[in-house]
């Protein structure tokens, strides 16, 4: 793993600012892989034995992900709408989580760490950088309880929506009268008043066939890509 600074400086060149959930978040991240013994969490194999639990989408989040290379794509990044600044950190070969928490403490701290900064956003930023870990976080060791549809890997199950034929993967189908149906198509959804539109431009592709001058087909490696039903 790099040191604290580069990954602070590269956290911040991803998240967009420097701000102070990105030193939170690298610490957290730098200590919740030394609990569960991971020092190269992005190598191939150290990232497929791990799994991150976060419980905020802020700031710190990104600095998580950054640092350990979990993506919600590979399935090893879960999000839990808690609204806590709060990690577990699983490794999944060893059957160890460790779930590390920022304390309320650090925040009135800022100001004792890092009294000369003028802006309480400037104080957080350096004096996150100087309190001692025990300071800045809590851990507890904890035991999660992960469903085999949660797990990273090949989809497990895909059915058919009884009601409008979208694949649902994953076993995320409600049952209703016994037939499988999709959340958009239940009144579970984040959405209402869904219709179907036409938009502009709507047959545009990024790499058609008849536009080759060479007359050799390009497109097969894209619609390979398509064709992926995971
Ligand atoms: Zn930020
Ligand atoms: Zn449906």
């Amino acid at each position: 793993m790099d040191n604290f600074h580069s990954l602070l400086e590269s956290s911040a060149a991803e998240h967009g600012h420097l701000c102070p959930g990105q030193v939170v978040g690298v610490r957290m991240a730098m200590l919740g892989c030394r609990l569960i013994g991971m020092d190269q969490p992005k190598r191939i194999d150290q990232i497929k034995k791990l799994l991150i639990y976060v419980e905020m989408d802020r700031c710190t989040a990104d600095a998580v992900a950054h640092v350990t290379g979990v993506r919600l794509g590979r399935r090893s990044l879960k999000f839990v709408d808690y609204g806590i600044m709060a990690a577990t950190f699983m490794n999944l070969e060893a059957g160890e989580s460790y779930r590390v928490i920022s304390t309320e403490a650090a925040r009135d701290l800022a100001q004792v760490y890092a009294p000369e900064f003028a802006t309480r956003s400037q104080r957080q930023i350096a004096a996150y950088q100087r309190m001692p870990d025990n300071v800045l976080f809590r851990v507890q060791e904890v035991r999660v309880t992960i469903d085999e549809f949660d797990l990273p890997g090949p989809t497990r199950r895909k059915v058919a929506c009884s009601r409008c034929g979208q694949l649902i993967r994953d076993a995320r189908e409600m049952i209703l009268e016994g037939r499988p149906v999709c959340k958009p198509c239940t009144d579970q959804s984040y959405f209402t008043n869904a219709r179907d539109i036409a938009w502009n431009d709507m047959g545009w592709s990024p790499c058609r066939r008849h536009e080759n001058p060479s007359g050799t087909p390009t497109a097969h490696k894209a619609a390979g890509t398509l064709m992926n039903t995971n």
